[in-house]
């Protein structure tokens, strides 16, 4: 049976939003994190822009090296051949893409004011397909953008040419959040039957129904024999009102009426890191996680009302559809209350060993120590906010690579 795969877009349609972007090496740490909750491919950035040169290679760096492994890192780009060439002059290694371009007549006359044609649409896709093929590229997905206000036949016919040229992911976008849960099954249904090839979700939250669009295209694509890869974000970030939420996603098709039992989940998915991935999100992009958040939110698992503390009190499934421990929750958390030594972009050399000390680290020389005082000063006046346990600890294993990440040239 096809199976239901996560590709994460938090680093890209996350960090493009209004309001909300990472540091470098808060992108980095996303991606560290996704590869623990078992994410199938995170799409970690644009190869096409200059700021984002020195973090991807750095990232694919630390694939090959293991540390961000298994999951798949992905770049994205516009369909057009001109940018693939640019991205793999910038980001030579880059293996996995993923190549958009708008396919509704909306966009068509709208956007480029009827410049193209549908056909000029799908010639410039395939030839940016065959140019990420001809530089090696080992894993192409093409985006219909705005796929739910586009003629289904023309989408057929467009993912049938993408995959002719070599792509292996069509990407069905709900760029406007404009579809339901019935129509995109409709429409998937539609479109995976013909084509027989994977289709990703990508669903926008305008309508409050990102989550449910998502897992009911991917209920469509599997009912027609197709794999399913499910966009997603952390605590649902994204253009406007959002992307739809990972951790939902994965509470709803492992508990969802319908869902639960009957749809496979990438075997490799794992809730027990959502916990510390979620609060880690929430920190780097400076948005309070809402107390009604699935399975994350302080109120997730907190009873007050008499009947449900005492139902809850005597069993559980009660009044809990899953339990807190499966998504790393119950774990006690250690606060400082008393001094803390923390570094900045101003500390010396006692306080940043102190740091050091109480996480267990030891440098082996006064040269290794201050070679890391100086990354970590860089890291602070990059985030302008303080670093996270496992955020120095990064620097501490990889120097080499936190330096490449940190360093910006205009
Ligand atoms: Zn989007």
């Amino acid at each position: 049976m096809p199976r239901i795969y996560i590709i994460d877009v938090t680093n890209r349609d996350g960090v493009q939003t209004a309001h909300l972007g990472l540091a470098k090496i808060e992108k980095t740490m996303v991606n560290i994190f996704l590869n623990e909750m078992g994410v199938f491919q995170s799409e970690f950035g644009f190869p096409t822009t200059r700021h984002e040169t020195n973090y991807l290679n750095a990232n694919l760096e630390l694939a090959e090296m293991g540390v961000i492994h298994p999951i798949r890192l992905s770049g994205w780009m516009r369909a057009i051949k001109a940018d693939v060439e640019l991205a793999y002059q910038m980001v030579p290694k880059l293996k996995y893409l993923n190549l958009s371009i708008s396919t509704s007549d909306q966009m068509l006359e709208g956007k480029f004011q009827g410049k193209y044609t549908r056909d000029d649409i799908t010639k410039m896709m395939t030839e940016a397909v065959k140019s990420a093929k001809d530089h090696g590229a080992q894993g192409i997905g093409v985006n219909a953008e705005d796929a739910s206000r586009t003629d289904l036949d023309y989408l057929v016919e467009f993912a049938l040419a993408a995959k002719e040229a070599g792509a292996e992911r069509f990407r069905y976008c709900d760029t406007l959040g404009y579809d339901s849960p019935f129509t995109i099954y409709e429409r998937i249904s539609y479109i995976a039957e013909r084509v027989k090839m994977p289709i990703e979700l990508h669903c926008h939250n305008d309508l409050g129904m990102a989550v449910a669009n998502s897992v009911s295209g991917a209920k469509a694509a599997v009912d027609a024999g197709c794999d399913a890869y499910i966009n997603t974000t952390l605590n649902g970030v994204g253009e406007r009102a959002g992307n739809a939420d990972l951790v939902s996603v994965l509470l709803a098709i492992k508990y969802a009426n319908g869902l639960s039992g009957k749809y496979e989940l990438d075997p490799r998915t794992n809730l027990k890191a959502a916990w510390k991935t979620c609060k880690y999100a929430s920190y780097a992009f400076k948005v309070p996680i809402p107390i009604t958040q699935p399975g994350i939110g302080a109120n997730a698992f907190a009873h007050a009302s008499g009947i449900h503390a005492d139902g809850v009190l005597k069993d559980r499934k009660n009044y809990e559809l899953y339990d807190f421990e499966e998504l790393g929750r119950g774990e006690p958390e250690i606060i400082e209350t008393g001094r803390r030594i923390v570094v900045g972009e101003y500390s010396g050399i006692k306080g940043f060993r102190n740091v050091y000390e109480n996480l267990e680290v030891e440098f082996k020389d006064e040269e290794e120590a201050r070679e890391i005082l100086e990354l970590v000063r860089f890291a602070n006046v990059e985030k302008q906010k303080p670093l996270t346990e496992d955020e120095l600890l990064f620097i501490a294993r990889y120097p080499k690579q936190a330096k490449q990440i940190l360093t910006l040239v205009p």
